[in-house]
């Protein structure tokens, strides 16, 4: 039987793994510039709604256990199944503070599913 050996590689010296520190760079940085690329206007809305769609992660508490680092969200967690994010795709032709919570919520989505790649490679 083949054994994968995965080698977490970790920044700042510290043991915070790559790939937490790109999850909340996606999670909290990110959004800030996509807010200020596409919605400069209202950018701080826009970024405080991207905040507000972490929200989603509270369908976790529902799981047992509430966090296992072994297990992808996308497609477990009610908020984070495939039919939660057609709504979510169909919630992009809606008016406005809808299509941005929309974007948000998607966005939110490739950052787990981005996790999970992270997660996969070793990362
Ligand atoms: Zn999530």
């Amino acid at each position: 039987m083949k054994k994968s050996i995965q080698v977490k590689i970790h920044c700042f010296s510290c043991m915070i793994s790559i790939s937490f520190c790109i999850h909340y760079f996606l999670h909290l940085v990110f959004p800030f510039f996509i807010a200020l690329c596409f919605f400069r206007k209202e950018y701080i809305k826009v970024y405080l709604i991207f905040l507000a769609s972490m929200l989603v992660d509270l369908d976790h508490l529902f799981a047992n256990p509430v966090f296992d680092p072994n297990r992808c969200s996308i497609g477990f967690h009610p908020l984070h199944s495939i039919y939660a994010i057609i709504i979510y795709v169909l919630m992009l032709f809606l008016p406005k503070p809808y299509r941005i919570v929309a974007i948000a919520l998607l966005f939110h989505m490739f950052t787990d599913s981005f996790d999970w790649f992270l997660h996969l490679r070793g990362l």
